[in-house]
């Protein structure tokens, strides 16, 4: 893979014929060699053999059918405020593929979808202290995306997903990830500039009006039971909120699996 346009967004990518993991692998290379990582930086291939989802789930794809792009950042903001890069990352790549002419939308907290079936998914981790920082540099996070860009419909791994070759859009890897790096990384400037603010530097603003999730009645499936109601928004701590009537009231939900509900 060639990838001049994004290599010149990034101050170094690294392209891997094949790999277990992206994100493992970064975040390994980074922890044994932090000075020869320089942030923001991408390692990115289209193997990725064990690639991981939340929760220990699997991103499963046939080499060749999907982008593994890992993001290396460094950002100078509270650390309580780093959840919000990877819904920023979600904003970014669904703002990167409306562009590119596809309808694509964000799913909270970390999916893309493209007619409600799954193009993207986001992970992100926070590396481990102290090698994640370099001097007086922030925290350092490893965003990893997987795009599914080239399968075709019937090699796709689940029904819920979809893939850009499958819905008529763009494949071209390097033209996909430098749509995303240009949306993603002033966002994430902007977001240290606010100082962490997801309201002063746009981010907020970003994540809600690219979310599918907004508007729909939604089920989210958490430990301590099922909320169910409508998804009115993301909170100042990116966290969804979900309207269960007049009289539970709302409430808002960090973690859980989202459902988007068609029927109630
Ligand atoms: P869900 O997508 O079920 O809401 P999630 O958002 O937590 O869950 P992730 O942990 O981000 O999902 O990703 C893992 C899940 O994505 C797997 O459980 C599987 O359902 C689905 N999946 C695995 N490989 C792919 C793929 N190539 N494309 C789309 N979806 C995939």
């Amino acid at each position: 893979m060639d990838l001049p346009a994004s290599a010149a967004l990034v101050a170094r990518l690294v392209v891997l014929d094949a790999v277990g993991s992206t994100n493992s692998e970064l975040v390994r290379l980074v922890a044994a060699d932090p000075g020869a990582w320089p942030a923001p930086a991408v390692l990115v291939t289209d193997r990725q053999t064990a690639g991981r989802g939340r929760l220990g789930r699997v991103w499963s794809a046939r080499a060749g059918d999907s982008l593994a792009i890992s993001l290396l950042l460094r950002p100078d903001v509270p650390r309580e405020r780093l959840g919000w890069l990877s819904l920023a990352a979600g904003a970014a790549m669904t703002e990167a593929l409306a562009g590119l002419g596809v309808p694509a939308r964000a799913k909270w907290p970390n999916d893309v979808l493209i007619g409600g079936r799954k193009v993207c998914g986001v992970l992100a981790e926070v590396l481990p202290e102290p090698s994640g920082a370099v001097g007086s540099l922030g925290a350092g996070v490893v965003i990893g995306a997987g795009l599914n860009h080239a399968a075709a419909r019937k090699d796709l791994p689940v029904p819920t997903a979809t893939s850009l070759a499958a819905e008529g859009g763009p494949t071209d890897p390097d033209l996909l990830i430098a749509a995303y790096l240009t949306r993603l990384l002033p966002l994430v400037r902007a977001f240290e500039a606010a100082g962490g603010d997801p309201d002063a530097s746009g981010l907020r603003a970003r994540v809600r009006s690219t979310s599918d999730t907004i508007g729909r009645r939604v089920r989210v499936s958490r430990p301590d039971g099922d909320v169910l109601g409508e998804a009115v928004d993301i909170d100042p701590d990116g966290r969804v909120v979900v309207d269960r009537g007049p009289i539970l009231g709302t409430v808002a939900c960090s973690t859980g699996d989202v459902e988007h509900l068609r029927y109630e």
